[in-house]
């Protein structure tokens, strides 16, 4: 049994969807995790009978998830339903055809208004990072890391968020999560950063498919809590509220689905066919690209702020150039680094924070340039803590590679 904030976790929805490993079809799992998400409602408790109490001690954070707790069970039918379609349009996938089931995910998605939303983008004006398997290629070349080339579409693989032969730009917020996603040894990784240029993103819609009913209500809520400014489930102002609970339960199963974890890697990745009809209904919606958590396991990471977002991706759509053998349009929206050889790896947390302090004093006239500096404080802040397999975080390997690139950044703009 769960309160609503651990229910909401991504962990704990990773966990449930887990459990259903072992059913041979997709479409079994996807039913029985819909019960299970169900039982989970119904047999919800209040944040005062939960464990994790004693560190969300605030009698305000607590009559708010009880006034949610209240309505999410009174809305338990629309979490139903929510399922229900999403579950209806991958049976129509397999049992069907593309087109009516695209037809039927785009219907429900348009009518309950899902795919309207865009993130902020100063939200991802990041240094965002990318890897790939070391070989004979170089790595000191940005195009090297950009998407698989137009004229060799036929390696392209089927990925989450793209079909097999499209090619898209993945990349992630933090060393650690590149790592993961490609499951090698940091030795065996080339790496390379991008970072989104804010003058250009500031124009260009990414859809957000971040788990934000728990980001509210494990981040959002016990800081504004701790700042003691009132807050009510009831106050129509802030989302979610007493009347926004079809859409976030939408939102949230949505989100929930399109990171159900693969259990096999094989020709056909029936875990796939949901996000990559999202990507066709949002691409067509005109948006630049997509956030969205990974699925990986980083249990090993622990102590870091709650805020931190290591663990985000983020896909950017590629358009086919006709001339070019990249979308050098979209290569143009990032300032790029890469690595040439010449760097120590021996950066401490404190160098750079000197570094950042007298680039601080410096012009900061080029927004592109300064906006991810100036958000880079508080993303150092939110990991510092984080512990690694028993070593704190910056003082990894990984957390090493991540701050050379950072101070490549900050060189940048000196
Ligand atoms: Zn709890």
């Amino acid at each position: 049994m769960h309160c609503p904030i651990c229910f909401f976790r991504d962990k704990s929805q990773k966990e449930i969807k887990g459990s259903c490993f072992g059913l041979l079809r997709f479409e079994h799992k996807l039913e029985k995790y819909k019960e299970k998400f169900l039982i989970g409602i119904d047999e919800m408790k209040s944040l005062s009978e939960c464990d994790c109490y004693s560190s969300y001690n605030h009698k305000e954070l607590l009559s708010w998830t009880d006034s949610f707790l209240e309505t999410l069970k009174e809305n338990r039918s629309a979490a139903e339903q929510a399922f229900d379609q999403i579950i209806s349009s991958y049976r129509d996938f397999i049992s069907k055809s593309q087109k009516v089931a695209l037809d039927n995910l785009w219907a429900y998605l348009e009518e309950n208004k899902l795919i309207a939303g865009a993130v902020h983008p100063l939200q991802h004006t990041h240094l965002l990072f990318r890897g790939r398997k070391r070989g004979a290629f170089n790595e000191a070349e940005i195009k090297e890391f950009f998407h698989v080339p137009f004229t060799m579409r036929q390696k392209i693989a089927n990925q989450r968020f793209s079909i097999s032969g499209q090619p898209m730009l993945y990349l992630g917020s933090s060393i650690l999560g590149v790592q993961k996603e490609l499951g090698l040894e940091l030795d065996d990784i080339a790496l390379a950063g991008f970072c989104p240029k804010y003058s250009v993103y500031y124009h260009k819609k990414m859809f957000d498919l971040k788990n934000y009913v728990n980001d509210v209500l494990e981040n959002t809520l016990p800081a504004v809590c701790e700042a003691d400014i009132p807050i009510s489930y009831f106050d129509k102002e802030i989302v979610p509220n007493r009347w926004s609970i079809e859409t976030d339960l939408q939102n949230s199963i949505l989100m929930h689905i399109c990171t159900f974890p693969r259990e096999y890697t094989d020709v056909f990745i029936p875990e796939y066919v949901l996000p990559q009809m999202l990507t066709t209904a949002l691409m067509e919606k005109g948006y630049a690209g997509i956030v969205f958590p990974s699925t990986k396991d980083f249990s090993d990471l622990t102590g870091h702020h709650r805020y931190s977002s290591y663990y985000l991706n983020v896909g950017f759509f590629v358009s086919y150039d006709e001339k070019n053998n990249f979308d050098e349009s979209l290569l143009n929206t990032f300032i790029t680094y890469t690595l040439d050889g010449t760097e120590s790896f021996d950066l401490t947390l404190d160098d750079l924070r000197s570094e950042m302090a007298a680039v601080d004093k410096a012009s900061r006239s080029k927004q592109d340039h300064s906006l991810p500096v100036i958000l880079l404080g508080p993303r150092l802040e939110d990991i510092e803590s984080g512990v690694l397999c028993g070593i704190n975080y910056y003082q990894t390997q990984t957390g090493k590679i991540e701050l050379e690139f950072y101070r490549k950044m900050l060189r940048h703009l000196c």
